[in-house]
């Protein structure tokens, strides 16, 4: 019916950059009647009524999923086992359970074995941030053009998956279903280990000796700038990536160095060719993506 909201009650337990993102799309969307949040500070909590971008905020999650038809765990890995059990209880049969976390496959063994029956588990990662946190970071256009991957069990119930499907597209989000293995193994190469080598390189210039850090910052070139910017990426957030998608991040990252190795060889037996046939290859990845819109 028109001009009805997509959802009654949306509660968002964790309400920082994402969280703060998506309700303030919900906002702009009129996508639901009420929109609860919950947090683990007193500080979020009040930073989020000052904002006004959501109706009701809890300092338990159980009480702001309670009576909820879309529930959206928008906290750090860490804290989903927490949430799944204070949550499960007070989940209304038919609603749908889903989150924004960046792995997939440690989710659905978090959240699962609480899950009641009738209540629909359809884990989902919208592949929109920034290297910013907290709800004053949060912006409605973040999800614009991007894409949301949703890794429902088997057996989902398909109007669950379209509603919700419905929701991330109503975002500006382009929707699509992925086996969640298959996500963590993916993300693992695009945005993971992207991550790991920047919080790497950029510790590794830290520790040089022979060059103060006034240096590096002074000197700071375009390539290293760049990884500066991934590298201030939230710690917390990031550590529970790595400890969440550990199988598929060792495998990537056994390839690379791998690779890294060819390349070492490479620049010492001074094989030109090989340096320039990698970098013409991997400038065309770069058009790619251009081309596809992502960049
Ligand atoms: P964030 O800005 O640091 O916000 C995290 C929120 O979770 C905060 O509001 C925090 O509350 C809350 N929280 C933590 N423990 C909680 C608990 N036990 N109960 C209720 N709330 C709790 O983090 P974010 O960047 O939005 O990331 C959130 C999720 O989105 C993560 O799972 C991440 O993997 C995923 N994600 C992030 C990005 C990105 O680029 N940042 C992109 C896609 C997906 P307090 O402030 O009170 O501590």
């Amino acid at each position: 019916m028109a001009g009805l909201p997509l959802f009654e009650r949306v509660a968002l337990i964790g309400i920082g950059l994402i969280g703060s993102s998506v309700a303030r799309m919900i906002a702009r969307e009129r996508l639901a009647g009420h929109v609860a949040a919950s947090a683990r500070t007193k500080a979020t909590l009040e930073k989020v009524t000052a904002l006004g971008i959501v109706d009701s905020v809890h300092d338990d999650p159980a009480s702001a999923a309670a009576g909820a038809d879309l529930v959206v765990i928008c906290a750090h890995l860490g804290a989903y086992a927490e949430i799944g059990a204070a949550i499960a209880p007070h989940l209304s049969p038919g609603a749908i359970l889903t989150d924004v976390g960046s792995v997939k496959q440690a989710v659905i063994e978090y959240l699962a074995p609480h899950v009641p029956g009738g209540v629909h588990l359809i884990p989902g990662h919208p592949v929109a941030g920034t290297e910013h946190s907290g709800p004053d970071a949060g912006f409605a256009e973040l999800f614009e053009d991007r894409w949301c991957i949703l890794t429902p069990p088997p057996d989902s119930d398909e109007a669950a998956l379209e509603k919700l499907s419905t929701f991330w597209r109503r975002a500006g989000m382009k929707v699509e279903v992925m086996e969640p293995r298959h996500h963590d193994l993916v993300l693992a190469i695009t945005s993971h280990l992207p991550h790991l080598i920047a919080y790497n390189i950029v510790g590794t210039a830290d520790d040089l000796e022979a060059i103060t850090k006034s240096e590096v910052i002074k000197y700071a070139a375009g390539g290293f700038r760049d990884f500066t910017r991934i590298a201030a990426s939230d710690p917390v957030m990031w550590r529970d990536v790595f400890l969440n998608n550990r199988e598929a991040v060792l495998e990537i990252l056994g390839r690379f160095t791998e690779d890294l190795t060819a390349l070492q060889r490479a620049i010492r037996w001074g094989d030109g060719a090989a340096l320039e046939s990698l970098f013409t290859r991997t400038r065309a990845i770069r058009k790619g993506i251009i081309e596809a819109g992502q960049a």
